[in-house]
């Protein structure tokens, strides 16, 4: 009972200081450009608690936001569809050298912060190479918002503030890591993530309730918007990852249209498999792989070199992102397994867009990343990855 009031204490402070912080950016004599970026999850598990749909969330938490001086509301669905597009590139140019780069594949799926840090930690130098280099769809906004962003606004990116909303205290790392540091204006690329949580508390301190918002109109800059509807991507609750690449990955190298994949369950709900397979001969082989306990085993059999997929899309979070650990708590009327279940469907419910039929994404392609060059646009698209070394001697543990 203690921890629990301890740890409720501290959420509510952060809280207070997230909306002091967010107070003091829009009303700071400097003026700087505030922007909030939320996630699909985010919206989704908002909406499952208000009786909304997702749409209608993003309708009113805008005008909130509005009201609080925020400038734009964009969504992360938006920037997912660069993450999308190229991890399928990624994943055609890492098929293509596999004969003679061992470590080109599977390609192990990035998005996730939980999984990377563990990686990175408890596997380094072996399991990195496998690990896409294709930034996430947090961070592709934070690419989005302080480069084009803020070249078409002619504002510097240290005066523009990023706050992106997350369905986990993960993203918070994400965000800090050195690589999305941008030294040349000393800014970060996200300033400051707040969970879905954090966001029904902001509420509270307000004694708002979204449902009596009125809902106001959506930003199209940065935002996957079709009216008043924000479409969503098809496949899993955590992205879509292998969704897309299997799907872009058959027709391309194999010119096989695939209209519905075929999920088969393995030793859990998160182990699954999807194959690809021509006259009997197994063309692709990927895996949904979510949970710590699957994580750990997946690593073990790449080690003994066991491993037959080709693609896998881990997330570190059993059921994925829809149930990551910032996203609302269930009611006391409520189990944990019937909100997870009402949120998935809210998320499901949107209607869906592929990544390549976004006209703006591909116009940025092409007005955007194609006028900073190739070595740049890879920069904007893509991040890095690094070992951390383990610390061998019990004594120079810092308590
Ligand atoms: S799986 Fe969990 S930890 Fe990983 S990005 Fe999704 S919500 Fe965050």
């Amino acid at each position: 009972m203690r921890n629990y009031i301890v740890c409720y204490v501290i959420i509510r402070k952060n809280v207070r200081y997230i909306l002091d912080g967010l107070r003091q950016q829009v009303s700071s004599s400097e003026q700087k450009v505030v922007v909030v970026s939320v996630s699909p999850q985010s919206r989704a598990s908002l909406a499952a608690h208000y009786g909304l749909s997702s749409s209608e969330v993003a309708l009113r938490l805008t005008s909130f936001l509005k009201n609080l001086g925020v400038h734009h509301v964009f969504e992360t669905g938006f920037s997912r569809s660069f993450s999308l597009l190229e991890s399928q590139r990624e994943f055609l140019e890492r098929f293509n050298r596999k004969d003679v780069d061992k470590k080109a594949l599977p390609m192990l799926a990035s998005a996730c912060p939980g999984w990377i840090c563990y990686a990175e930690k408890t596997h380094g130098e072996f399991i990195l190479p496998y690990i896409s280099t294709t930034r996430s769809p947090q961070q592709m906004m934070g690419s989005l918002v302080k480069g084009y962003f803020a070249a078409q606004k002619g504002v510097s990116p240290q005066n523009i503030y990023h706050v992106t909303v997350m369905p986990c205290y993960d993203k918070k790392l994400e965000a800090s890591r050195p690589d999305f540091y941008l030294s040349k204006y000393e800014t970060r690329e996200v300033d400051c993530v707040i969970t879905s949580g954090e966001v029904l508390k902001m509420l509270e301190e307000q004694n708002v309730f979204l449902r009596d918002v009125e809902p106001a109109p959506l930003d199209s800059m940065f935002s996957n918007v079709c009216g008043e509807e924000l479409l969503s991507h098809a496949g899993s609750g955590s992205g879509g990852y292998l969704h897309h690449i299997c799907k872009h990955a058959a027709k391309q190298l194999f010119g096989v249209e695939i209209e519905e994949l075929t999920y088969k369950t393995m030793k859990n709900k998160d182990f699954q498999e999807v194959t690809l397979e021509k006259d009997g001969t197994v063309l692709l082989q990927f895996a949904a792989v979510y949970g710590f306990r699957n994580i750990q085993n997946l690593v073990q059999k790449l080690k003994r070199g066991k491993s037959p997929y080709h693609f896998v899309e881990v997330m570190a979070c059993p059921s994925g992102c829809l149930n990551g650990g910032g996203q609302l708590k269930p009611s006391s009327e409520q189990s944990k397994k019937e909100l997870l279940q009402q949120v998935e469907e809210l998320y499901g419910a949107e209607r869906t867009s592929t990544p390549e039929e976004d006209t703006r994404v591909a116009e940025l392609y092409h007005s955007w990343l194609e006028s900073v060059g190739e070595e740049k646009a890879r920069l904007l698209l893509h991040t890095q990855y690094h070992a951390v070394e383990k610390n061998t001697s019990g004594l120079s543990i810092k308590w």
